[in-house]
């Protein structure tokens, strides 16, 4: 029995999107527009972390969570690096926590940012090149995150897979059609950025002019479009 008097009882939060390794980041990079920020923020960026870190600032977000009514996220995490020790330390600490998590490894194949498109012509290559980044292996993404499925199977209480393309502009066509296949074959959630920003739209319209330049269309056709889908952002 617990006395509620003067409380009020309301069902657990979820928190549909959520990158738990921003946790410690807070305050870091304030006030700048989303693709600016988007060229400092990424985790790959801060160079891998130890195995302490990243148990502590799992479980720092775990319980800023619950101690906040949130009693589910959807972790959307990019592995620095993209291994089992690193995957491992932050389920265990998820586990440990007790929160409900939605657990997918972001995988993207495609260099370009998302503003490359609007970087003026004229900026020196070295530029260029250090804002399109190198672009990763499609088939060992893929294979890394079904070896993690197959390979943690039973997840601890509490814990469940999703599958992540970070966005559809990021993923070749074969990403995207893999991790529809991943999603069909494990009955999965696919949890992906989509339109996080007006330049994203700007993009969309010439990247699918095809799909009358839209990204969900492109979703659809590549067979991510279904109920199993989060849209994150949506602007
Ligand atoms: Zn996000």
């Amino acid at each position: 029995m617990i006395d509620a008097e003067n409380l009020l009882v309301l069902p657990g939060f979820v928190n549909a999107h959520y990158h738990s390794y921003d946790v410690l980041q807070k305050g870091l990079l304030e006030d700048m527009p989303f693709d600016v920020w988007a060229l400092h923020s990424q985790p790959a960026y801060l160079g891998p972390r130890s195995a302490r870190e990243l148990r502590l600032r799992t479980l720092i977000g775990a319980v800023d969570c619950l101690r906040h009514g949130i009693t589910t996220v959807q972790d959307m995490n990019s592995l620095v690096p993209m291994d089992e020790p690193t995957l491992d330390t932050i389920l265990a600490a998820y586990a440990e926590s007790g929160l409900r998590v939605v657990f997918s490894a972001a995988v993207r194949d495609v260099a370009a940012l998302d503003i490359a498109p609007f970087l003026p012509a004229e900026a020196p290559e070295a530029v260029q090149a250090l804002v399109r980044g190198a672009p990763a292996d499609t088939r060992t993404q893929l294979d890394f995150v079904e070896a993690q499925i197959r390979r943690l199977d039973p997840l601890p209480p509490w814990l469940r897979w999703g599958l992540s393309p970070s966005g559809p502009q990021r993923s070749s066509r074969a990403l995207l059609e893999g991790i529809a296949k991943l999603s069909e074959r494990y009955n999965l959630p696919v949890l992906t950025h989509v339109y996080e920003t007006r330049a994203q739209a700007a993009k969309a319209r010439s990247l699918y002019a095809a799909q009358g330049g839209s990204m969900l269309r492109w979703l659809q056709e590549v067979g991510l479009l279904h109920d199993r889908l989060t849209v994150v952002h949506g602007v």
